[in-house]
């Protein structure tokens, strides 16, 4: 008797959890990886959900979500960003915890993989009320963060004033003997309150550094070359910052507030020093024609740089792709359907894990040097990051020609593997 199995009826979800899925399961066919290492590294290892309330500036009480998802931390304690966004929730968490999991083991760093946040739209507050809800969040957070457990960073609308807040309230729940050994409970911190140099510029440094060695190895170099960023926040500034000193030429930005447009090319530090004082924003912007936010990935240009939100490019707009290289300065931008229309197109993509992995290896010079109370030069913490991402960046390529598959896949399996190696040796307990 053959007995038919009922029909699901859950939706299809289209979410980042979903992408950030089949990304993993592609690689881990590719790879055959042992089923029961398959199993462990599907699922994350905590999640925590905290709701807290926070005293508004008119008196009232607003209660908050937040969250905190540690996916793995086979190769070290948890790491990743704390975003604020209205988008944020537990799968989302999930999905950019795993991203984490995979970019720090291809980095080759002694961290696992988290990423946590709070469901909030931070336009809608006042920076005293950001202070309160982060301190409050913190508080909520209690001894699941810790320097050698879970170790947060900036990310999506959070700086380093929100890390010095975190520091600041984590520091305050210790005993005395305590509070100046924990510095490295945070990273991406101002450097008065222990941050690095460099800090900053990390994950725009590396994005530019990869679109460099993108252009050496595909023979250009990167004079006169055009691009076109999603996102002007910390990533998509430095990113455009560096290119632009390498002779790259700026003719499209996108954010949250429209879209711009200038075949010329718009002056990154003109652009950054109007959003500086349009509270982040880009729009009004005159020496730039506002276009429709449509029409933002079908630019006429050589690089597209999404550096803002996930899954941006879908088999809806990617047809339309003209540039020749997507780097993707954020977390998941490109969904499996329009990556397998593009690379249909040949286009090359730089995979967010490789990509905008200067960010983590950044705070991972951060961390090392507040634990070994000691303070890097600007310079040697650009050198060291310029070395490691070449590193990472030549692996993939290699991985990509030997197994002929695309770059993304290759860091997959470059990532999976070692997490791989770390459970076969150590066996399951008990
Ligand atoms: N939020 C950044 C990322 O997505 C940085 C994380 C970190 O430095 O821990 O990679």
């Amino acid at each position: 008797m053959v007995i038919k199995e009922p029909k699901s009826k859950k939706p299809v979800k289209q979410g980042m959890l979903d992408n950030v899925m089949r990304q993993f399961d592609h690689a881990a066919d590719l790879l055959e990886l042992n089923p029961n290492i398959r199993k462990i590294l599907e699922v994350t290892n905590n999640e925590l959900l905290v709701h807290f309330p926070v005293r508004m500036d008119d008196g009232t009480v607003k209660i908050f979500t937040g969250y905190r998802v540690q996916h793995n931390n086979a190769l070290g304690p948890y790491k990743g960003g704390l975003r604020y966004h209205p988008t944020v929730d537990i799968d989302a968490a999930k999905a950019l915890a795993m991203w984490m999991t995979w970019k720090t083991s291809l980095a080759g760093l002694p961290f696992g993989g988290a990423k946590g946040g709070i469901q909030l739209d931070p336009s809608r507050y006042s920076q005293e009320e950001l202070q309160r809800i982060t301190r409050r969040f913190t508080f909520a957070l209690g001894d699941n963060i810790g320097p050698e457990l879970d170790i947060p960073a900036p990310d999506v609308n959070t700086t380093a004033q929100t890390m010095a807040w975190i520091l600041d309230t984590y520091m305050s729940t210790k005993s005395p003997a305590e509070r100046s050994t924990n510095l490295h409970v945070v990273t991406g911190k101002p450097i008065g309150a222990g941050g690095s140099a460099g800090r900053d510029r990390a994950t725009g440094y590396g994005v530019y550094l990869t679109i460099k060695f993108w252009a050496e190895t595909r023979g250009h170099t990167l004079h006169g070359k055009t691009f076109a960023v999603q996102g002007f926040g910390n990533v998509g500034y430095w990113a455009s910052h560096f290119l632009e000193e390498e002779g790259g030429v700026l003719i499209g930005v996108q954010d949250a507030s429209g879209t711009l447009y200038r075949a010329e090319g718009i002056d990154v530090g003109e652009l950054a020093e109007y959003a500086r004082a349009n509270r982040g924003r880009i729009h009004g912007f005159s020496k730039a024609s506002p276009i429709d936010s449509g029409d933002f990935f079908g630019l006429d240009c050589d690089i597209l740089i999404p550096a803002a939100l996930g899954n941006q490019i879908t088999a809806k707009n990617a047809p339309d792709i003209k540039a020749s290289l997507i780097a993707e300065g954020a977390n998941g931008p490109t969904d499996v359907s329009a990556e397998a229309i593009l690379l249909e197109k040949q286009v090359d993509i730089i995979p967010d894990i490789l990509c905008n992995s200067g960010g983590v290896i950044g705070s991972y010079f951060e961390w090392l040097q507040n634990k070994n109370s000691e303070i890097w030069p600007m310079e040697e913490v650009m050198d060291r990051l310029e070395k490691k991402m070449r590193e990472s960046f030549n692996r993939v390529t290699a991985e990509a020609e030997e197994r002929q598959v695309d770059w993304r896949s290759a860091a997959f399996i470059i990532a999976i593997e070692r997490l791989a190696d770390a459970y076969t040796q150590r066996g399951i307990f008990p």
